[in-house]
């Protein structure tokens, strides 16, 4: 009897392979009197030179695919279980205890740990504090004979099973090998789908409970479009998901027909279609899938890729990268979004109780500890502006006066850098996310002082709706397709065309295959979408035709109560 669960269908594909858990085993262990000492000590050594192999390892594949200075904790790590004081105390107290290594090591590091972290003023040794509880933690589970899940370490086909993924979890899979993952919570716009998106690794999240279910090493059949996740697939299953998964690949390849072909609907309107994207590598995935610019370009990877803040020539070689990369179309890049599910090793974030209604992104940028950042950034923006055509964006508005205050300051580094003699493009636009519910309601306001807005549906539905975009309870009032959504959508375009500016959205609703067709109505001018969702969507509106769509957007607008209803108006008007 095979074992069948649903999740929320993150990105889409399909695949069946063993399962990997990126679970944290149980490192406990019982402690012993032992006659032999040696045997002991020769333990350690043996748990000491595994771990050190390993860490070579991931350092080396860290250097490959992050850079010799992201890879360089590797080498504190390393040099932790060289240190022949710390490996020196640990044997002694074998002997003088006559115990296992187990009990040996947590005590030793254990007290290592409490003097480094007593410092408390000391960054440099909070993080050797937290090296050695790190490092130690790969010792003890090589002592104790269980594998501590290096996904790193993968060298062959597996799905990934974890309770979350955090963002730079994700960063780290290698396409090769994981060929899926799925997970206990997360929903389709936490980071980690979006990135999965990105990489085009198909992932389901939101099982709830995952992890418990499966074994290590058992096999598992995923469907990213479906949310179908089966254990141990029979061999009836596994051809069934197999032929899924060539069904998804042929459609791919008749969308990549569509490369090179303008974004035009049937009666002849054209939408520009952009891509989201994390990193400078991700622009080879958005000129390979035909995108028309980039509509937003989250710098916070920038920022958490890294051991410290990027300084300002790291930013503007990342961004000129981008900027050269897309060949002159256009490229939103938007300043540093951290807080919410993004946080940084090296900002003292401080623990919130809603981390996503707090100090995050703009608020940040504008506050008296973040105004250095702020500043940094803006300037290596400015000296890559003139490499293409930028566009920069604020994330998390929510007042008139937040615009203002941001805008000073990039007029003030603009200003500072002209009379510097350093050349800047005359033709950056200076834009806003539309993503608190305040400022899609003053939309007619911004409008007059913005270049462009762009409506960062993710949170904009969440803080419409009251619903933790990460929390797989209250997915159901994730709706996109809601009329609230729509009306505010609406707003927010009709008030940029009043003013003659254009609105995009960057959420991932833009690239929503249900919302396409009413947003083209409602007349959103860019849709900026994972890379991968380009084509199918560029497809779409080539069989629409703009006015009927209009007609149905204004039906959802006006009739509709629930998005039910809007789903099947949808329904009947793209038959
Ligand atoms: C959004 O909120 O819709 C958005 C695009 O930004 P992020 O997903 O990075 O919060
Ligand atoms: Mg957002």
């Amino acid at each position: 009897m095979s074992n069948m669960l649903k999740g929320i269908a993150a990105s889409s594909g399909v695949a069946v392979a063993k399962a990997y858990l990126l679970v944290q085993p149980d490192l406990s262990f019982e402690t012993k009197t032992v006659e032999n000492t040696d045997n002991e000590e020769a333990r350690l050594d043996a748990a000491l030179a595994a771990s050190t192999s390993e860490l070579q390892i991931i350092k080396d594949k860290a250097v490959a695919s992050l850079g010799e200075e992201a890879a360089s904790v590797f080498d504190a790590h390393m040099m932790v279980l060289a240190d022949p004081e710390m490996t020196g105390q640990i044997k002694e107290t074998i002997r003088a205890k006559k115990e296992n290594a187990e009990p040996a090591l947590k005590e030793v590091t254990d007290m290592f740990i409490s003097i480094f972290e007593g410092m408390e003023d000391n960054a440099y040794m909070q993080e050797r504090a937290a090296d050695i509880r790190d490092v130690t933690k790969r010792v003890m589970a090589n002592l104790l004979g269980v594998k501590l899940p290096s996904p790193a370490l993968i060298d062959e086909e597996v799905i990934i099973v974890a309770e979350d993924l955090t963002p730079s979890d994700t960063a780290q899979l290698d396409k090769k090998f994981v060929k899926a993952f799925v997970t206990n919570i997360g929903g389709r716009t936490s980071h980690s789908a979006i990135m999965a998106r990105t990489l085009e690794i198909p992932a389901v999240l939101g099982t709830n409970n995952i992890t418990e279910l499966v074994n290590e090493g058992q096999l598992l059949a995923v469907n990213g479009i479906t949310g179908d996740v089966i254990i141990e697939p029979s061999p009836e299953e596994q051809a069934e998901f197999h032929k899924a998964g060539e069904a998804y690949a042929a459609q791919k390849a008749e969308w990549a027909a569509l490369k090179d072909a303008e974004t035009v609907t049937a009666d002849g309107r054209h939408f520009e279609l952009a891509a989201n994207i994390g990193t400078p590598k991700d622009v080879e995935g958005v000129n390979e899938n035909g995108g028309e610019a980039v509509g937003l370009y989250r710098t916070e990877f920038l920022y958490m890729d890294s051991q410290d803040f990027p300084t300002e020539d790291d930013q503007y070689e990342a961004y000129k990268a981008v900027l050269e990369g897309m060949n002159g179309k256009p490229v939103v890049v938007r300043t540093m979004d951290i807080g919410g599910d993004k946080t940084l090793p090296y900002f003292d974030l401080p623990e919130e109780m809603n981390p996503f209604l707090g100090w995050r992104a703009l608020r940040i940028s504008l506050s008296t500890s973040g105004d250095a950042m702020f500043r940094t950034q803006l300037r290596a923006l400015l000296r890559a502006s003139v490499h293409g055509r930028l566009r920069i964006m604020f994330p998390m508005v929510a007042l008139v006066n937040e615009f203002r205050a941001a805008k000073k300051i990039y007029e003030e580094e603009k200003a500072k850098l002209i009379a510097e003699g350093v050349a800047v493009a005359d033709n950056i636009e200076v834009g806003i996310m539309i993503e608190i519910p305040a400022a899609a309601m003053l939309a007619d306001q911004f409008a007059k002082e913005v270049d462009f807005m762009s409506i960062g549906t993710n949170d904009l539905i969440q803080y419409s709706m009251a619903a933790d975009r990460m929390n797989e309870q209250v997915s159901y009032l994730y709706q996109p397709y809601n009329p609230s959504i729509l009306r505010l959508v609406n707003n927010v375009v009709k008030a940029a065309h009043a003013e003659g500016k254009w609105a995009g959205m960057c959420g991932e609703m833009a690239g929503d295959q249900t919302a396409v067709p009413l947003l083209m109505g409602i007349g959103l001018d860019e849709f900026s979408m994972s890379a991968t969702s380009i084509l199918q969507t560029r497809s779409l509106m080539k069989r629409l035709d703009s006015k009927k769509m209009e007609e149905l957007s204004n039906k959802a607008l006006t009739e509709c109560a629930t998005m039910e209803e809007v789903v099947a108006l949808v329904e009947e008007y793209t038959k």
